[in-house]
Protein backbone atom coordinates (compact mmCIF):
# COMPACT_ATOMS: atom_id res chain seq x y z
CA UNK A 1 0.00 0.00 0.00
CA UNK A 2 0.82 3.19 -1.17
CA UNK A 3 0.58 6.11 1.31
CA UNK A 4 0.73 10.42 0.22
CA UNK A 5 0.66 12.00 3.40
CA UNK A 6 -0.18 15.37 1.71
CA UNK A 7 -2.27 16.16 -0.77
CA UNK A 8 -4.53 18.99 -1.41
CA UNK A 9 -7.07 17.02 -3.16
CA UNK A 10 -10.19 19.61 -3.11
CA UNK A 11 -7.89 21.84 -5.04
CA UNK A 12 -8.32 19.46 -8.25
CA UNK A 13 -10.88 20.71 -11.05
CA UNK A 14 -12.22 17.01 -10.03
CA UNK A 15 -11.37 16.33 -6.44
CA UNK A 16 -14.12 13.19 -7.04
CA UNK A 17 -12.10 11.63 -9.56
CA UNK A 18 -8.37 11.46 -7.79
CA UNK A 19 -10.39 10.35 -4.36
CA UNK A 20 -12.12 7.40 -6.94
CA UNK A 21 -8.95 6.80 -8.05
CA UNK A 22 -7.04 6.56 -4.28
CA UNK A 23 -9.86 4.54 -3.59
CA UNK A 24 -9.60 1.65 -6.38
CA UNK A 25 -5.49 1.68 -6.02
CA UNK A 26 -6.17 1.66 -2.38
CA UNK A 27 -3.63 4.40 -1.62
CA UNK A 28 -3.85 6.24 1.44
CA UNK A 29 -4.35 9.88 1.18
CA UNK A 30 -4.03 12.40 3.97
CA UNK A 31 -6.21 15.03 2.46
CA UNK A 32 -4.79 18.42 3.55
CA UNK A 33 -6.84 21.83 3.67
CA UNK A 34 -5.99 25.01 3.65
CA UNK A 35 -9.09 26.52 6.32
CA UNK A 36 -11.65 24.72 8.87
CA UNK A 37 -14.20 25.70 6.47
CA UNK A 38 -12.60 23.61 3.62
CA UNK A 39 -12.65 21.22 5.98
CA UNK A 40 -16.13 21.10 6.88
CA UNK A 41 -16.60 20.38 3.02
CA UNK A 42 -14.18 17.77 2.43
CA UNK A 43 -15.21 15.49 5.57
CA UNK A 44 -18.73 15.14 4.69
CA UNK A 45 -17.51 14.42 1.32
CA UNK A 46 -15.07 11.77 2.26
CA UNK A 47 -16.86 10.31 4.77
CA UNK A 48 -17.39 6.72 4.17
CA UNK A 49 -13.94 6.46 2.13
CA UNK A 50 -11.39 3.99 3.33
CA UNK A 51 -7.99 5.24 2.20
CA UNK A 52 -8.62 8.80 2.08
CA UNK A 53 -8.71 11.23 5.18
CA UNK A 54 -9.88 14.63 5.71
CA UNK A 55 -7.04 16.62 7.58
CA UNK A 56 -8.36 19.89 9.42
CA UNK A 57 -6.32 23.09 8.02
CA UNK A 58 -5.62 25.83 8.96
CA UNK A 59 -3.21 27.24 6.50
CA UNK A 60 -0.42 30.37 7.38
CA UNK A 61 -0.94 31.66 3.97
CA UNK A 62 -4.60 31.79 4.81
CA UNK A 63 -4.09 33.16 8.14
CA UNK A 64 -5.87 36.52 7.74
CA UNK A 65 -8.69 35.25 6.38
CA UNK A 66 -7.84 32.58 8.89
CA UNK A 67 -8.38 34.48 12.36
CA UNK A 68 -12.07 34.53 11.46
CA UNK A 69 -11.98 30.72 11.60
CA UNK A 70 -10.60 30.10 14.72
CA UNK A 71 -13.52 29.23 16.86
CA UNK A 72 -13.86 26.78 13.90
CA UNK A 73 -10.96 25.38 14.39
CA UNK A 74 -11.19 25.11 17.78
CA UNK A 75 -14.66 23.03 17.55
CA UNK A 76 -13.84 20.92 14.75
CA UNK A 77 -10.42 19.92 16.46
CA UNK A 78 -11.68 17.18 18.75
CA UNK A 79 -13.00 14.86 16.11
CA UNK A 80 -10.34 15.24 14.07
CA UNK A 81 -7.32 12.87 13.85
CA UNK A 82 -5.69 14.57 10.76
CA UNK A 83 -4.38 18.19 11.25
CA UNK A 84 -3.05 19.99 8.46
CA UNK A 85 -2.10 22.28 6.61
CA UNK A 86 -0.80 24.33 9.30
CA UNK A 87 2.03 26.07 10.57
CA UNK A 88 3.74 29.37 9.61
CA UNK A 89 5.27 30.96 6.27
CA UNK A 90 8.28 33.33 6.59
CA UNK A 91 9.03 33.48 2.98
CA UNK A 92 8.91 36.99 0.97
CA UNK A 93 5.27 35.48 0.18
CA UNK A 94 4.40 34.84 4.00
CA UNK A 95 6.34 37.52 5.62
CA UNK A 96 4.19 40.13 5.42
CA UNK A 97 1.72 38.65 7.96
CA UNK A 98 3.90 37.15 10.01
CA UNK A 99 2.12 38.56 13.53
CA UNK A 100 -1.40 37.28 12.28
CA UNK A 101 0.55 33.88 11.28
CA UNK A 102 2.24 33.79 14.79
CA UNK A 103 -1.05 34.35 16.39
CA UNK A 104 -2.88 31.51 14.96
CA UNK A 105 -0.30 28.89 14.84
CA UNK A 106 0.33 29.21 18.50
CA UNK A 107 -3.88 28.88 19.03
CA UNK A 108 -4.01 26.00 16.39
CA UNK A 109 -0.98 24.64 18.78
CA UNK A 110 -2.46 25.14 22.11
CA UNK A 111 -5.56 23.14 20.65
CA UNK A 112 -4.14 19.98 19.09
CA UNK A 113 -1.39 19.93 21.81
CA UNK A 114 -4.17 17.81 24.27
CA UNK A 115 -3.69 14.37 22.47
CA UNK A 116 -1.45 12.74 19.54
CA UNK A 117 -2.96 13.05 16.36
CA UNK A 118 -0.95 13.47 12.71
CA UNK A 119 0.16 16.78 11.77
CA UNK A 120 1.39 17.82 8.49
CA UNK A 121 3.37 21.11 8.86
CA UNK A 122 4.03 23.74 6.23
CA UNK A 123 7.62 25.82 7.66
CA UNK A 124 8.88 27.65 4.50
CA UNK A 125 11.43 30.04 5.77
CA UNK A 126 10.09 29.47 9.57
CA UNK A 127 11.43 25.99 10.07
CA UNK A 128 13.00 26.89 13.64
CA UNK A 129 9.97 29.05 14.55
CA UNK A 130 7.62 26.36 13.87
CA UNK A 131 10.03 23.80 15.62
CA UNK A 132 9.76 25.94 18.61
CA UNK A 133 6.52 25.73 19.00
CA UNK A 134 5.82 21.96 18.66
CA UNK A 135 8.73 22.18 21.51
CA UNK A 136 6.97 24.60 23.95
CA UNK A 137 3.68 22.56 23.51
CA UNK A 138 4.78 19.56 24.35
CA UNK A 139 4.19 17.86 20.51
CA UNK A 140 5.85 14.72 19.51
CA UNK A 141 5.92 12.54 16.14
CA UNK A 142 4.83 15.74 13.48
CA UNK A 143 5.74 15.94 10.21
CA UNK A 144 7.50 18.39 8.42
CA UNK A 145 6.02 18.56 4.80
CA UNK A 146 8.25 19.63 1.84
CA UNK A 147 11.06 20.98 4.43
CA UNK A 148 13.57 23.28 2.93
CA UNK A 149 15.58 24.69 6.26
CA UNK A 150 19.27 24.31 7.13
CA UNK A 151 21.08 20.85 7.93
CA UNK A 152 21.03 22.33 11.80
CA UNK A 153 17.11 22.59 12.20
CA UNK A 154 16.63 19.34 10.18
CA UNK A 155 18.55 17.18 12.85
CA UNK A 156 17.20 18.94 15.54
CA UNK A 157 13.57 17.86 13.91
CA UNK A 158 14.79 14.22 14.11
CA UNK A 159 16.04 14.65 17.13
CA UNK A 160 12.84 15.74 18.55
CA UNK A 161 11.46 13.08 17.53
CA UNK A 162 9.94 14.31 14.20
CA UNK A 163 9.23 13.52 10.40
CA UNK A 164 10.00 14.87 7.03
CA UNK A 165 7.73 14.07 4.00
CA UNK A 166 9.29 13.83 0.17
CA UNK A 167 7.97 14.84 -2.56
CA UNK A 168 8.60 14.10 -6.18
CA UNK A 169 9.91 17.86 -6.88
CA UNK A 170 12.37 17.21 -4.11
CA UNK A 171 13.93 14.28 -6.27
CA UNK A 172 15.56 16.50 -8.19
CA UNK A 173 16.23 20.32 -6.86
CA UNK A 174 19.88 20.24 -4.67
CA UNK A 175 18.08 21.17 -1.23
CA UNK A 176 15.65 18.00 -1.62
CA UNK A 177 18.39 15.72 -2.61
CA UNK A 178 20.12 16.87 0.58
CA UNK A 179 17.25 16.43 3.06
CA UNK A 180 16.80 13.16 1.76
CA UNK A 181 20.29 12.00 1.92
CA UNK A 182 20.29 12.93 5.81
CA UNK A 183 16.80 11.96 6.82
CA UNK A 184 16.83 8.60 8.63
CA UNK A 185 14.74 5.64 6.83
CA UNK A 186 12.35 5.59 9.85
CA UNK A 187 11.86 9.03 9.84
CA UNK A 188 10.43 9.55 6.06
CA UNK A 189 7.41 9.70 4.58
CA UNK A 190 6.24 10.16 1.21
CA UNK A 191 4.26 13.09 -0.05
CA UNK A 192 2.31 14.17 -3.84
CA UNK A 193 1.41 17.83 -2.31
CA UNK A 194 -0.64 18.01 -5.47
CA UNK A 195 -1.99 20.13 -7.31
CA UNK A 196 1.41 21.95 -6.61
CA UNK A 197 4.18 20.10 -7.69
CA UNK A 198 5.10 18.61 -11.31
CA UNK A 199 6.43 15.78 -12.53
CA UNK A 200 7.93 15.96 -16.39
CA UNK A 201 5.59 19.20 -16.57
CA UNK A 202 2.47 16.72 -15.62
CA UNK A 203 0.51 17.98 -12.63
CA UNK A 204 1.17 15.60 -9.50
CA UNK A 205 -1.69 12.91 -8.31
CA UNK A 206 -1.58 11.19 -5.21
CA UNK A 207 0.13 7.94 -7.52
CA UNK A 208 2.62 10.33 -8.25
CA UNK A 209 4.42 8.93 -4.89
CA UNK A 210 5.02 5.82 -6.62
CA UNK A 211 8.32 7.60 -8.16
CA UNK A 212 9.52 8.58 -4.73
CA UNK A 213 9.39 5.15 -3.55
CA UNK A 214 11.18 4.01 -6.43
CA UNK A 215 14.08 6.30 -6.54
CA UNK A 216 14.27 5.88 -2.73
CA UNK A 217 14.75 2.19 -3.30
CA UNK A 218 17.63 2.67 -5.59
CA UNK A 219 18.91 5.33 -3.37
CA UNK A 220 19.13 3.03 -0.44
CA UNK A 221 19.64 -0.13 -2.76
CA UNK A 222 16.42 -2.33 -1.43
CA UNK A 223 13.75 -3.45 -2.80
CA UNK A 224 10.72 -1.20 -3.61
CA UNK A 225 8.61 -4.02 -1.47
CA UNK A 226 10.90 -3.06 1.41
CA UNK A 227 10.51 0.52 1.01
CA UNK A 228 6.91 0.14 1.11
CA UNK A 229 7.39 -1.62 4.34
CA UNK A 230 9.36 0.96 5.57
CA UNK A 231 7.14 4.22 5.18
CA UNK A 232 3.86 2.19 5.92
CA UNK A 233 5.58 1.32 9.63
CA UNK A 234 6.60 4.54 9.86
CA UNK A 235 3.10 5.96 9.23
CA UNK A 236 1.71 3.22 11.24
CA UNK A 237 4.02 4.77 14.38
CA UNK A 238 2.60 7.42 14.30
CA UNK A 239 -0.94 6.67 13.63
CA UNK A 240 -0.20 4.65 16.72
CA UNK A 241 0.04 7.17 18.89
CA UNK A 242 -3.26 8.65 17.59
CA UNK A 243 -4.92 5.51 18.00
CA UNK A 244 -4.26 5.29 21.76
CA UNK A 245 -6.29 8.34 22.58
CA UNK A 246 -8.60 8.99 19.89
CA UNK A 247 -11.95 9.75 20.97
CA UNK A 248 -14.67 7.58 19.05
ZN1 LIG B 1 0.59 21.75 0.87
Amino acid sequence: MLIDTHCHIDQFSSPEDVVCECENSKLRVVAVTNLPSHFAVAADRLRGHKFVSAALGMHPLFAPDGIRELAAFKRMAPQSDFIGEVGLDFSRQGIASKAIQERVFEEVLCVVRDRPRFITLHSRGAEAAVLDGLRRHGIKAAVFHWFSGTGKVLEDIFAEGHFVSINPTMLTSPSGQRVIAKSPRERILVESDGPFTKLHDQVCRPTSVAIVYQNLASRWNISNDRVVACIKSNFDSILGRVALTSPR
